[in-house]
């Protein structure tokens, strides 16, 4: 974990260029020509669904678009349903209402009963009911108040998780750029695609003093992807909802010979707009990094630490 620093964010500037973000319904072309995922139009493939661009768990809202049919809307939602079990401990803790209501964590059980089981709630105001199934999974630091807990995850596919965020990224991409991306178009949909080179890594940042009001995505592209000290992933996600910030690397739009060149240290960029408006401190943001690319679901642990100002601990 490491502050996050002004000179992080000029690094972005000078590698990466904003090239798409999530747009409402009212100020998206709601024609629908073709899906871009499978190239395929009506009357083949229905478009019913409200496809969106970014995934109600992270909050009810209309960034809806026109382009992602039926049947790949459906093949996403595989990758969704990880997503929501990675994502959920937040959500829970934020308090941010998908489609229906404030999702409820259960953590796994450890022993296969039920009774073990840590359950979290959202009640009025924002209050969470905390019942714990293991006194292991709460601390405590009355006099820093702070309140640490553990979250035990469900199993859940990282590599999923992954391509949850990769399909965000694509839907986000301009339509004269589709061409150049082809085969991440045909890795996301399960169609054949030859060799891809992707670093599934996860930069998330945590703000203590600010929040978005609406989720935001945003993608980025690279100026140039060949620096004389190597090579930089073409293109990246950014992802905010409630206190945080996700960043991924899309996979690359070529081959990349490992032989030849080497990937630069991953550069952790954090768009300097990204912060724009909210208020928050440099000083107050916290960054953490995960590898995603595991194909077997994985049973994880995530620590979470809270700050309180008031409330009862019944225990
Ligand atoms: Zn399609």
């Amino acid at each position: 974990m490491y502050r996050l620093l002004k000179k992080d964010i000029e690094h972005f500037y000078r590698n990466y260029k904003l090239i798409g973000k999530a747009k409402k319904r009212s100020e998206t072309n709601s024609e629908v020509v073709s899906c871009r995922f499978c190239g395929k139009s009506s009357p083949e493939v229905t478009f019913g669904n409200d496809a969106h661009l970014v995934p109600e768990l992270m909050g009810r809202n209309d960034f809806v678009y026109s382009e992602e049919c039926d049947s790949c809307n459906n093949l996403f939602s595989k990758y969704e349903s990880h997503l929501a079990i990675y994502l959920r401990p937040y959500l829970t803790m934020l308090g941010v209402k998908g489609k229906r209501k404030v999702p409820v964590f259960q953590s796994r059980s450890q022993t296969d009963s039920v009774d073990k089981r840590t359950t979290i709630r959202t009640e009025v105001n924002n209050q969470k009911e905390i019942v714990l199934g293991s006194l292991d999974d709460y601390q405590i630091d009355h006099e820093k108040k702070v309140m640490t807990l553990t979250f035990r995850n469900p199993p859940y596919i990282p590599l999923n998780v992954y391509k949850a965020f990769v399909k965000i990224g694509l839907s986000l991409l301009p339509n004269e750029k589709i061409e150049k991306y082809k085969n991440l178009f045909h890795w996301i949909s399960d169609r054949p695609y030859g060799r891809l080179d992707y670093f599934p890594v996860i930069v998330k940042t945590m703000m203590t003093e600010s929040q978005f009001a609406e989720p935001r995505a945003e993608l980025s592209e690279t100026r140039r992807t060949i620096k004389k000290d190597g090579f930089i992933p073409n293109l990246t996600l950014h992802l905010c909802f409630g206190n945080l910030i996700f960043q991924i690397y899309l996979p690359l739009a070529k081959r990349f010979d490992h032989s030849r060149m080497k990937v630069k240290k991953p550069i952790y960029i954090l768009s300097h707009h990204i912060f724009q408006g909210l208020g928050e401190k440099e000083a107050s943001r916290t960054v953490k990094t995960e590898e995603l690319g595991e194909k077997q679901p994985v049973q994880l642990d995530e620590k979470i630490s809270f700050t309180f100002t008031s409330g009862e601990f019944n225990i």
